[in-house]
Parts: structure tokens; C-alpha cells; sequence
């Protein structure tokens, strides 16, 4: 144990939990003894970094800050010095799809782009590198992976999903977990995952952000709950809390969940941060507690650890001390929780300050640059090739002209999409990322076309305007509203101008889509169309009888009009990321293969919603008087540019025990003269259930490479133990009885070969 001066001048032992030799716990135990009321309700509070930072760290205690610009950060660890613990602080941030809000880093595809490709290896490595460059920058901790199920189209933040199959979010949630937390704690370039919006945030009402869930238990169990259970035996350090209710109680008070579920059947030691506000929500928004003090008392009960950004729960929580409605050992369980976390950071031993030579040399590298190429490229899926339009650099080797048109063309910002840069969460980047990072649509035909093609450009169409809402510019707690969005009409000079560009070319390329505007909290659609003159622009182009590529840069899937689902090519981009437009270039010109796969269907008509493959059987068929059921592309959609066939699906035996694996083969055979990335999707059908059950559900899937020419087979195993349903009393078991297993490239039935099986026992 160190020696150290007292204030008094006389010689004192360091405090135990200063001693890194000593065991976590013991810690942890010591520091709680020594720490008085405020400072443990301070050390639960987690604010707003471009708030009262002195008061916050000096009179507040708080215990962790988000949102601090990079200039401020210094002064935020300096101020702790100050405090007489000298707790050091948690520093949290959103680095959704890279280090979002930090000049310079690099910005990846959203995670709906990441789950196009269906590749949990590339998403743990994007994870690692927002992990890297965070971590140098002096984050500790990340608000991501996100694992809502995104089953209404409307909503405004399925672009930060992995789209609609629990099995497939479980998958590459865990693998972002794995990216982020690195080889452990202990490692300084881990940082801290985030499990969110636990659970069923994402089943709004009419799509409309944070409006009441209305979700059974059993439907929580079903679906919405694997993919955060999955996560939380994979080691996810923290889960934050929803905004919705569910039944009427709001998740930041949610026995059943937090503490039955999460807490008992799952066992989670993790910590709990409440969403923005949640505390003080309860209080202004929902009106369900009368003051900040009943607030907090229940937010403590409920098993919260650490609250963001409702400043009154400093004052609320000492208030509910004092009239008895909580207990100071209340606190020591959340306080100690998050004490802990800081030990195994070892944030007493090193704070992890931002490091500015790390920082330059990481941050935006040429390596960082490569695996965002390699997912961005990854990406994308070709929906639509007729006649193998694509590539364009095909057959005839003559220099060819194309036009590239559309306002999301050449629109750097908009690119990244929500959750980067200027997309309005932080103030310090008003313009967003350096310019010279990002490479668009345009830049990239520009740069990877050969020198006597020629490549012009038109903007086309305008998307939208924006006016004040009439509410108001703000809510009652001062935060912004989102302005209203107000569509462009389509401008005849603009559309034109595009026309006759297209006129001349061999190929019309037109980039559209959605902009952030359109997207995110509280910025749910209730439309899905095209905004603005965009679909005018398409028609027009359609008209000119140039081959048209559509490509549809949209945070989500967006309602195509018939021009667009009638072009010779269609490729969908969710927000592709700083090099989405050199990886669209390359996948246009033919220089990489198409193998991303939808991990979300497209409507045809917003009135479809909601229209996710996974749907219970019910009765009456499912067709709208006025309008089919049939998606416009489904779930695990999309094309190669050559063909790959399916045959010959067997299973080694088709008589299987509960504790049996299914073995099964399927020959895959490339017939086309281009390389396949084939996604060999792999579903189960409970043929009888006690209860409705969906008709088919992902349980697997294999990514393989075919050669031209070349038939490959592949085996697939499956443990009878995944083929579950959960029953009327909300269990998860497998029924005995027949099963088919359905192998093939999509989730739709014609794409998938059946081959049926049984289960015995119980
Ligand atoms: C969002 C979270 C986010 C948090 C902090 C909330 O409004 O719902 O996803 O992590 O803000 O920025």
C-alpha cells in the first residue's frame, strides 16, 4: 500500500480502494463505506456533457457524462481531481456505426446496412475498430448494438436495427458485443456494449416513436426477448431501458422484466442505464408519478443503475431518502454495480484520458478505411438485374457514357445517414465528417470508370424542406422538437436537365432515397414513398427508355413505384457508410460480386404494415380486398450476378429425439460464368403447434463461395433443441411432432426446398 500525505500534513495509508491489488469487491465495499448519500445518488446520474459540467462534477457527484466534445473532455477529468473521492468518470457515447460524433472517425454503414450482409466476422471487426478509435479518444462506453425487432416500416429508427429475424439480430448483436468489449474489460481499447432498448421498444403504435407497446408477455418471449437473452449470457456489460409502456408500466419500472426476467431467469449482473430521461418522464411525459421523489424511489426499486439525464434525480432521490420511500442500501446495489465496472476498467489506475497520439494515428486509418470498404461493399443487394444489365461494364467493350442523377447522388452528409456527424444529436461537427473522406455515388463512378467513359451528373429532384412544427420549437423540457418536413415539388428544369443527360448516356444511374430529416427519434414516416420529386424524376427517366439502375439509398426499406420496380436494375443501400460510394461504383462497373441479402422486406404499399416474413398463421388468407399481401422483395432476398440452383436436400435421418441434431446436406451449383457469395438461409416449420405459430422461422445459415461452373455441398446442422416454440404458458419447448426443414436463398416459399422430419418425446 502507498504512502501518502494527508491533508493535515501527517503521513496516512491510502485508502484501500485505491489498492489495485486488492480483489474487485473489496473495493468496492470499502469505497461505498466512505461515501456519503449525494455522492451515491450523484454517482448513479449520467448527464449531459454540454450542461453545468462544473456543477454537475463538483456539487453533483455525477458518476458518468455523455456527449462531451472532445475539447471538453480534459476538463471534465480535471474537475474529478478536484472531487473529494476523486471517482473517476465513466465517459459513455453513441458510436452507433463507428465513432458517430468524433471528427475524422470512420462512419460504417448503419446497422441495418452491417446486417445486410448477413456477416457477423465483418460486423465484429467494424465493432472492434469503433472500439480502437473510441477507446483512443477517451470513451468508455458505447450505447450500441441495438437489438429491437424493426417490424413496422413507419417507425423511424428501423435504419439502427438489424432489420426483423430475432435469430439473425442475435446473431450480429453478439458479434458487435464481441467487437466492442474486445478481449476483455481489462483491455484499454475495450469499451463498454450496449444491449438496447430492452425489449419491444421497436412495437409501436402505428410506427409513431415511443408511443405504448402493445405486447403480450408470451409475444415478448417469443420474439423480441431471445436476441437480448443471447447477449446477456454473451457478457454485454450494460442494457438500456426502453422509452414505451407495456401494459401501462413503463420499462424503467418494469418488475417483471428487469428483475423476473432479466435479472432472475437470465441471471444478468450487468448494469441497467435508464434512456434519456426515463426517470423524469415518468413525471412531465407520462404521468405516472407525481414528483421527481416517487420517481426515483421507483426507478431505484425497479433495480436502475445508472439514470440519464434527468438532472432532478439528484434532489428526487435524497428527497425520497428522507420521506422514507427508499433506503440508503438501495443505492449501495446500483452504486456498487457501477463501482465495479470502473474497478474492472481499472479507471482508478488510469482514467483512460483521451490519447492524442493514439487518437492521429488510429483514428480514420488506411486499415480502418479497408474493413469499412469490406462491409460497405458487403452491403448492398442487388434486387433487380434484368437481362444482366449489371454490370455495366459487360459485354461490349466500347467507352460507355452514364449519367448519374438524383439527390443522393453526390449528398456526402446524407450518405452517413442518422447518428453521424451533423445528423443533429451533438453541436460541435455542424458540418459533419471531412468531405474528403467520404466517397459518393458520383465520386466513385468518377474515380473507377475507365478514362474514356464519360460520367455526367444532375441533381434531378429536390427531397424535401423543413418548417417549424406548430407545436412549437421545442418540447416542455426545453429539448428540440424535430422540425416538420415539408415535400419538394417536383421541378420541371431539374427533371430536364436529368432527362437529357439520360437521353445521351448508354446508362442511367439514379441515387434515391431518404435523408436524416426522415429519420430517427421522433422522426417516424407515416408514409414510405419516395419523398419530394423524386418519383417524378424516376418516371421520367423511365420514359427516356435508357437503362435504368436504380439505386435507393434509404435508411429503411421505402415503398418503390412502379417506375423503379420496372427498371432494368434496382440495388438498396441503407446509409452506406464513408466508402458506400466507391463499394456501389465497384459492385455497378462489376469489379466485386452483389451478395448482401435483405435482413428486412419491403412493402409495396405502406397500407401492408406490417409485413415482416415471420407472421402467425391466422385465417381468412392475408390479402387486403384492394391490395395483395405479397411483399415487394423479401426477407433474405436478393441476387448474385450469376445464378446459383439448389438441389438434392437431405437429412441423415428424419426421425429425431429432442436432444438430436438434424444433419442435413443441400448441393449448391453455380450456373452462371460470375462467382457466388450464396447465403444458404436454413428455416424450420413446426407443421402442428399447440399454439398459432408463425409458418417458418430462420434458425441458421451458411455463407459459401461457388465458382462459375462449380456444384459444392454443403452441410447443415441444426440441434432439435433450436426447433422451439413458446407455449400458451409462455415456455419455450419443442413439440413433438412433424417439422419440415426449409433450405434455400430467401424466405420465400418457391425460393426454399422442403424436407420434412419428426420429432419423438418429450
Ligand atoms: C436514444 C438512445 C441513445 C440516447 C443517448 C436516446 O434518446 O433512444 O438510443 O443512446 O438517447 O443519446
Amino acid at each position: 500500500t502507498t504512502i501518502q500525505p494527508a491533508d493535515d500534513g501527517a503521513v496516512a495509508t491510502a485508502p484501500a480502494y485505491l489498492d489495485p491489488s486488492l480483489p474487485v469487491p473489496e473495493r468496492v465495499a470499502d469505497l461505498l463505506a466512505r461515501m456519503t448519500v449525494p455522492e451515491k445518488v450523484g454517482q448513479m446520474l449520467q448527464l449531459d456533457a454540454r450542461g453545468d459540467y462544473e456543477g454537475d462534477i463538483l456539487r453533483k457527484h455525477v458518476g458518468s457524462i455523455l456527449h462531451t466534445s472532445p475539447s471538453r473532455l480534459k476538463l471534465a477529468h480535471d474537475l474529478v481531481e478536484q472531487t473529494r473521492l476523486r471517482i473517476p468518470l465513466l465517459v459513455g457515447e453513441d458510436c452507433i456505426h463507428g465513432h458517430s460524433f468524433f471528427e475524422g472517425a470512420t462512419i460504417f454503414p448503419t446497422q441495418l446496412g452491417m446486417a445486410s450482409s448477413w456477416d457477423p466476422d465483418l460486423i465484429e471487426q467494424a465493432a472492434r475498430v469503433t472500439a480502437v478509435e473510441a477507446a483512443a479518444t477517451g470513451v468508455h462506453w458505447t450505447f450500441s448494438p441495438v437489438l429491437c425487432i424493426a417490424r413496422d416500416l413507419r417507425w423511424g429508427r428501423v435504419d439502427e436495427t438489424f432489420g426483423e429475424d430475432p435469430y439473425l439480430i442475435g446473431e450480429l448483436a453478439s458479434a458487435m458485443v464481441r467487437g466492442y468489449q474486445g478481449s476483455g474489460l481489462a483491455d484499454p481499447t475495450a469499451i463498454l456494449a450496449t444491449a438496447k432498448h430492452f425489449a419491444g421498444y421497436s412495437e409501436t403504435q402505428g410506427g409513431r416513436d415511443a408511443s405504448e407497446a402493445d405486447i403480450s408477455r408470451r409475444k415478448l418471449r417469443s420474439w423480441f426477448l431471445p436476441p437480448f437473452e443471447r447477449v446477456a449470457k454473451e457478457g454485454c456489460a450494460t442494457f438500456m431501458l426502453g422509452y414505451q409502456s407495456m401494459d401501462g408500466v413503463p420499462i424503467t419500472i418494469n418488475d417483471w422484466l428487469l428483475n423476473d426476467v432479466l435479472r432472475g431467469e437470465w441471471g444478468y449482473t450487468g448494469t441497467l442505464i435508464t434512456d434519456w430521461d426515463n426517470v423524469g418522464r415518468m413525471v412531465w411525459e407520462q404521468k405516472i408519478q407525481p414528483d421527481h421523489a416517487h420517481a426515483a424511489a421507483a426507478a431505484v426499486r425497479a433495480g436502475n443503475d445508472m439514470v440519464m439525464t434527468t438532472p432532478q434525480f439528484f434532489e428526487g432521490a435524497q428527497e425520497a431518502i428522507e420521506a422514507g420511500l427508499l433506503a440508503e442500501a438501495d443505492l449501495d446495489r446500483a452504486v456498487a454495480r457501477i463501482l465495479t465496472l470502473k474497478f474492472e476498467l481499472g479507471l482508478f489506475e488510469d482514467p483512460r484520458r483521451p490519447d492524442a497520439e493514439r487518437a492521429t494515428s488510429l483514428i480514420g486509418s488506411a486499415a480502418h478505411a479497408a474493413v469499412n470498404l469490406d462491409l460497405a461493399r458487403r452491403s448492398l443487394v442487388l434486387l433487380r438485374n434484368v437481362d444482366g444489365t449489371l454490370p455495366m461494364a459487360g459485354a461490349v467493350d466500347l467507352p460507355r457514357r452514364i449519367a448519374v442523377v438524383g439527390p443522393l447522388a453526390d449528398a456526402a452528409q446524407a450518405q452517413l445517414g442518422d447518428w453521424a456527424g451533423s445528423s443533429g444529436q451533438a453541436d460541435w461537427l455542424p458540418d459533419g465528417h471531412p468531405r474528403d473522406m467520404i466517397t459518393t455515388v458520383l465520386d466513385g463512378l468518377r474515380e473507377l470508370t475507365p478514362q474514356d467513359w464519360t460520367v455526367t451528373s444532375a441533381l434531378g429532384a429536390e427531397i424535401l424542406s423543413l418548417v417549424t412544427p406548430p407545436e412549437g420549437e421545442t418540447f416542455p423540457d426545453g429539448q428540440p422538437r424535430p422540425k416538420v418536413v415539408v415535400p419538394r415539388d417536383p421541378d420541371e428544369a431539374l427533371i430536364a436537365q436529368a432527362v437529357a443527360q439520360a437521353r445521351d448516356a448508354d446508362y442511367v444511374v439514379a441515387v434515391v432515397g431518404d435523408q436524416v430529416e426522415l429519420v430517427g427519434e421522433g422522426r417516424s414516416t407515416a408514409t414510405l414513398e419516395l419523398v419530394g420529386g423524386q418519383v417524378a424524376l424516376l418516371d421520367a427517366l423511365a420514359e427516356t427508355g435508357t437503362p435504368l439502375v436504380v439505386v435507393v439509398m434509404a435508411s429503411k426499406p421505402l415503398v418503390l413505384p412502379q417506375s423503379a420496380l420496372d427498371a432494368a436494375a434496382v440495388v438498396w443501400t441503407a446509409n452506406p457508410g464513408m466508402e458506400g460510394g466507391r463499394a456501389i461504383a465497384e459492385l455497378l462497373l462489376g469489379q466485386i460480386e452483389p451478395s448482401g441479402r435483405l435482413p428486412i422486406s419491403f412493402a409495396r404499399h405502406v397500407g401492408q404494415q406490417p409485413i415482416y416474413y415471420n407472421q402467425l398463421r391466422g385465417q381468412h388468407g392475408d390479402r387486403y380486398a384492394d391490395l395483395t399481401q405479397e411483399p415487394a422483395f423479401v426477407f433474405g432476398e436478393g441476387l448474385s450476378y450469376t445464378t446459383v440452383e439448389y438441389s438434392g436436400l437431405e437429412l441423415r435421418s428424419a426421425e429425431l429425439g429432442q436432444d438430436d441434431t438434424i444433419h442435413a446436406r443441400v448441393t449448391l451449383t453455380n450456373t452462371g460464368a460470375r462467382p457466388a457469395r450464396e447465403t444458404v438461409q436454413v428455416y424450420v416449420s413446426d407443421t402442428v403447434t399447440s399454439v398459432s405459430w408463425t409458418d417458418k422461422e430462420l434458425k441458421g445459415y451458411r455463407q459459401v463461395d461457388v465458382a462459375p461452373g462449380e456444384s459444392v455441398v454443403v452441410d447443415l446442422d441444426l440441434p432439435v433443441a433450436d426447433c422451439t416454440i413458446v407455449d400458451q404458458a409462455g415456455n419455450r419447448v419443442v413439440e413433438p411432432g412433424g417439422f419440415e426443414l426449409l433450405v434455400g436463398s430467401s424466405s420465400r416459399d418457391a425460393d426454399l426446398l422442403r424436407a420434412p422430419f419428426s420429432v419423438t418425446g418429450s
